[in-house]
């Protein structure tokens, strides 16, 4: 058991001053007492010689602001090794059909190992960011050759072992994957990686629920690719059976994304996508849908009425060039919204939720269109409830410094050129508008520091191995 003192905190109840945080060994907070009062966030109150460590009977004091970790809800982390190598014309009208054929070409390419090495980079560069969680939306299965691994499956092991390194919470989403699109399309050869049955997938998540994994850092879920990759009763069968195994298991779907995937839908079944979800009866408030970026009116008060949650990943709908989620309508329908990197196109809490609000400003020309009546700040609703759903969306006991949850905070430092300034309640402001994560001092998932003073034990090792995989990875493509 440790205790926290806590210079500032955002707590669900608001701004708290000197608080004291109990967490006992398996990293759940069991204690929080604080004095609810608006403090000053700047200004270094507690002395220039106070540092992060210093401790006064076993109590380690925390200058600086602590707020709830973000969990980070949709990331494929494969795709980190893109990041960069696609900001150029691909054909002669590039969208996100060409960025997807590029994609495959890697998902064809990396092998266990590789995948470890990019995994762990990304999780320890969320975690400098401000993610302390993450949901792993994982549908690399096969070997290169298309066979399913004999034993373990060496790419789902890549991803539990990064997490490990890293130090981050993970909740693993196996993913089906069944056919190219609707109507029971069959795969590509460049998606052959991605084959598997549902007895398989079943059988493998109960596994997993059975299994060591399911610790206070590590959960298990489930995800069906998307309706064009899961036909309808595929998916259906699945679900039910998901549902037996776990009321509340995690099931996320990537849905609405792209106009042409609604046109597909719409002209195969009669419907829309995210119609057709509504009309399953499937949603529950375990389900996250992913993007929903082309989603009507309708479809967006059933998807709160459902209290389903919507990720999205601005930066990479942006850079696939998807379209505008409508934010302030599913927010006045009382919808629950959380972010993620997606494509790992930016990994960055911080910048996905300033431009949750900016491309709010931009279509309505207003300022602080996301801020609600009951918190003025928009950095500060943006982030508590981001971290609220995020938590609910992947299953895990964080989101929120509070008794029950897991101790996943972030520490800011007030002294951050981009912090200077900034009372308790515009702290976030500032970190959303004026720094993204350059004030992140120290970050803490499940009782441990992982980042201490902007700085990750595995990095300097990480570093070169990176840095020899992706040069690898990019020399036959120069030389092709
Ligand atoms: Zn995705």
């Amino acid at each position: 058991m440790k205790q926290y003192q806590l210079e500032s905190a955002l707590l669900p109840q608001g701004w708290a001053r000197e608080c004291t945080v109990t967490v006992a060994d398996d990293g759940i907070i069991t204690h929080v007492t604080s004095t609810l009062d608006i403090a000053p966030a700047s200004g270094n109150a507690s002395g220039p010689d106070v540092k992060t460590g210093a401790s006064t009977s076993g109590v380690e004091r925390v200058p600086g602001t602590a707020i709830p970790g973000m969990p980070n809800a949709h990331s494929h982390a494969f795709q980190r090794a893109m990041v960069g190598n696609t900001e150029y014309r691909l054909s002669a009208r590039d969208s996100f059909w060409t960025w997807r054929q590029a994609m495959y070409r890697l998902a064809n390419r990396i092998e266990p190992e590789e995948l470890q090495i990019l995994a762990t980079q990304l999780f320890v560069e969320m975690l400098k960011a401000g993610y302390t969680s993450v949901a792993e939306f994982h549908y690399l299965h096969r070997q290169k050759n298309g066979a399913p691994y004999p034993g373990t499956n060496g790419l789902w092991e890549a991803i539990d072992n990064a997490a490990e390194i890293a130090g981050i919470g993970l909740t693993f989403l196996p993913t089906l994957y069944q056919t190219s699109d609707f109507g029971g399309k069959p795969l590509k050869r460049e998606q052959a990686r991605f084959a598997m049955d549902t007895d398989v997938f079943l059988r493998a998540i109960q596994q997993r629920l059975a299994d060591r994994r399911h610790t206070s850092r590590v959960r298990t879920g489930a995800a069906f690719h998307s309706l064009r990759a899961v036909p309808l009763e595929h998916l259906r069968e699945a679900a039910l059976q998901l549902r037996g195994l776990d009321a509340a298991l995690p099931v996320h779907i990537h849905v609405a994304e792209q106009l042409r995937e609604v046109k597909a839908c719409k002209q195969q079944t009669g419907r829309r996508p995210i119609e057709l979800l509504l009309e399953s009866g499937l949603l529950t408030p375990h389900w996250c849908l992913v993007h929903a970026t082309h989603a009507t009116a309708e479809e967006l008060e059933g998807i709160a009425a459902a209290a389903a949650i919507v990720c999205v990943s601005i930066s990479t709908e942006a850079n696939l060039g998807d379209g505008f989620f409508d934010t302030t309508r599913f927010l006045k329908a009382g919808g629950c919204l959380c972010v993620g990197s997606d494509s790992q196109a930016t990994v960055s809490p911080a910048e996905e939720l300033r431009w949750m609000e900016y491309q709010q400003r931009l279509r309505k020309k207003a300022r602080a269109v996301l801020a609600a009546e009951t918190e003025p700040h928009v950095g500060t609703r943006l982030w508590r409830d981001a971290a609220q759903h995020g938590a609910q969306a992947i299953g895990q006991p964080a989101g929120a410094i509070a008794v029950g949850r897991r101790a996943d905070w972030l520490v800011l430092d007030n002294t951050h050129p981009s912090m200077v300034g900034a009372t308790a309640q515009s702290a976030l402001d500032h970190l959303l508008f004026a720094g993204a994560s350059a004030a992140i001092r120290d970050v803490m998932v499940a009782g441990r520091w992982v980042i201490r003073d902007g700085r990750h034990a595995a990095e300097e090792d990480l570093r070169g191995r990176f840095a020899r995989l992706m040069n690898g990875l990019a020399a036959p493509e120069r030389d092709s």
